[in-house]
C-alpha cells in the first residue's frame, strides 16, 4: 500500500526521504558524526521543555551536538575535570577560559612570557581593548613570580605546561599557590604535554586548555580547541561563550579529534621517545650551537619536570640552534630537508620543522624575541612517530648541505 510519502511529489521525496528514521536496534560501537545543525521532537511541548532545560536534549548544534559532546566526555576525563567545552580552534578555546575567569575593565592577567605568540597577541589585542591589561613575568623564576603577582594583584595566572618554542618547564604546584594566594585563578595550556604527560588539574591548575588541532587528533587533519575546568561552575561561562560567541567545534571535526583521542597514549610512548633519542644524537653534533628540551636547562627544571612529566616522557619537541645561529642557515637546514615537513603546526605523527620567527612568534618585535631568548636561527621541531633512523638520516643530510 502507498504511504503518505509515496503520494508526494518527487521534488518533495528527494528532500524528505530516509530523513528522521527511528534509530537501529543495536548502537554503534563508535560515535556516529551527527552531521545536523538541527534537531526536531515530536511536539512543541517537548521543543519547549527541552529549551528550558527542564528535558534533556538536543536543540541547536551551536548549543551542543553528540559528537562534540562524546569529545568533551572523553577529554574531560582524561585531564580529571569537571566539564569539558569544545571549541572551533585553541584560541576560541584560551578566550574562553579567560573569558570564564570574569576578566573586567580594569582587570590584570599575569602572563608566562613564554607563551605562543598568538595567546599573548589576543591578551594585549582583543582583552587589551576591552581595558583588560596583561603584565608579564618568567614563570620558572617562582620568587620574582610571586613578587609580580602580589604587585599586580591579577585575575588570571596564565603559562604553558612546556613553554613555545623554548621548552621551558614551570612548577604547577608552586604557582597555584602563588595564584590562590593572591586570589587569582591558574590557566594551563597543556597543548604541547597532553593529558598523558600531565594532568594540570591535579597539580592546582583551574582550568586547562588545549589546541586539539596538535597532539589530541595528532594527524594534522583536524582544527579545534577545548577548555577544561575543575569547578562545574565554570561550565555556564564556557557554554555562554560557545552560544554566544559561535567559535564551535564542527561534528566532523569532533569525530576525528575523538578518534585521534584513543591512539593518543601509544602515539605519545613514540613521539617522546624518538625526540630523546633525538636529542642524544644533536647534542654533541658538530654543526649544532644549541639544543632545547625539557629539563635541559638546569637541575633545578629537571627536578620539574620529573614531578609533572610522566616518566621517560619529556615530551616531543625539541628546539634547536646552528653554530650559525642565522636565519639563512636555519632557513638552508629546512629547506635541505626531505622527509621532515616544513609546516606550521606541530604535535603530528609526521616530523615537522617551523622557524618561530617567521611562523609562530611572528607578531613579537625583533626587539621582544631577542630579550625572550628567541634567536633567528631557532628551529623547532616536532618529533613524529616515523623511525627514528629516518628522521635521523634526514637531519644529517640536511646539516651537511
Ligand atoms: N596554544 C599553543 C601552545 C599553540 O602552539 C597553539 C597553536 O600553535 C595554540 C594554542 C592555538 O591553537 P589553534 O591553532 O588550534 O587555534
Amino acid at each position: 500500500m502507498a504511504s503518505a510519502k509515496d503520494k508526494l511529489d518527487i521534488t518533495t521525496q528527494l528532500v524528505h526521504a530516509g530523513e528522521r528514521t527511528k534509530p537501529p536496534s543495536g548502537q554503534p560501537t563508535s560515535t556516529p558524526i551527527y552531521a545536523s545543525a538541527t534537531f526536531t521532537y515530536e511536539s512543541m511541548e517537548e521543543i519547549d521543555q527541552v529549551f528550558a532545560g527542564d528535558k534533556p536534549g538536543y536543540i541547536y548544534t551551536r548549543y551542543g551536538n553528540p559528537t562534540v559532546n562524546a569529545f568533551e566526555d572523553a577529554i574531560c576525563t582524561a585531564e580529571d575535570g569537571a566539564t569539558a567545552c569544545a571549541y572551533s580552534s585553541g584560541m576560541a578555546a584560551l578566550h574562553a577560559a579567560l573569558f570564564a575567569c570574569e576578566l573586567s575593565p580594569g582587570a590584570t592577567v599575569l602572563a608566562s612570557q613564554d607563551l605562543y605568540g598568538a595567546t599573548t597577541s589576543q591578551l594585549q589585542t582583543i582583552f587589551g581593548s576591552f581595558g583588560i591589561k596583561t603584565t608579564t613575568a618568567d614563570f620558572s623564576d617562582l620568587d620574582g613570580l610571586r613578587a609580580k603577582a602580589t604587585e599586580a594583584k591579577p585575575r588570571v595566572l596564565i603559562a604553558e605546561t612546556i613553554s613555545n618554542p623554548l621548552l621551558k618547564i614551570f612548577d604547577i604546584d608552586a604557582c597555584a599557590g602563588i595564584a590562590w594566594a593572591v586570589g587569582a585563578r591558574l590557566i594551563v595550556d597543556n597543548t604541547f604535554a597532553s593529558p598523558y604527560l600531565c594532568q594540570p588539574l591535579k597539580h592546582g591548575a583551574d582550568i586547562v586548555v588545549h589546541s586539539a588541532t596538535k597532539f589530541l587528533s595528532g594527524h594534522a587533519d583536524a582544527m579545534g580547541g577545548v577548555a577544561i575546568s575543575r569547578d562545574q561552575a565554570d561550565s555556564m561561562a564556557l557554554i555562554g561563550v560557545m552560544k554566544l560567541v559561535g567559535g564551535v567545534l564542527s561534528p566532523w571535526e569532533a569525530h576525528q579529534i575523538l578518534r585521534g583521542l584513543k591512539t593518543l597514549a601509544v602515539r605519545m610512548d613514540r613521539h617522546c621517545e624518538n625526540a630523546a633519542a633525538l636529542v642524544e644524537y644533536l647534542r654533541n653534533h658538530p654543526r649544532i650551537g644549541r639544543v632545547y628540551f625539557p629539563g635541559f636547562a638546569a637541575a633545578e627544571e629537571r627536578d620539574v619536570a620529573q614531578r609533572i612529566l610522566r616518566d621517560n616522557h619529556m615530551g616531543a619537541l625539541v628546539s634547536i640552534e646552528l653554530k650559525d645561529n642565522s636565519r639563512a642557515a636555519a632557513f638552508r637546514f629546512m629547506d635541505a630537508l626531505k622527509l621532515c615537513v616544513r609546516s606550521t603546526s606541530l604535535g603530528d605523527v609526521f616530523t615537522s620543522v617551523l622557524h618561530p620567527p617567521t611562523a609562530s612568534h611572528r607578531d613579537l618585535s625583533p626587539a621582544r624575541r631577542k630579550q625572550l631568548g628567541i634567536s633567528d636561527g631557532l628551529v623547532r621541531i616536532s618529533v613524529g612517530i616515523e623511525s627514528i633512523k629516518d628522521i635521523i638520516a634526514d637531519i644529517e643530510q640536511a646539516l651537511e648541505a
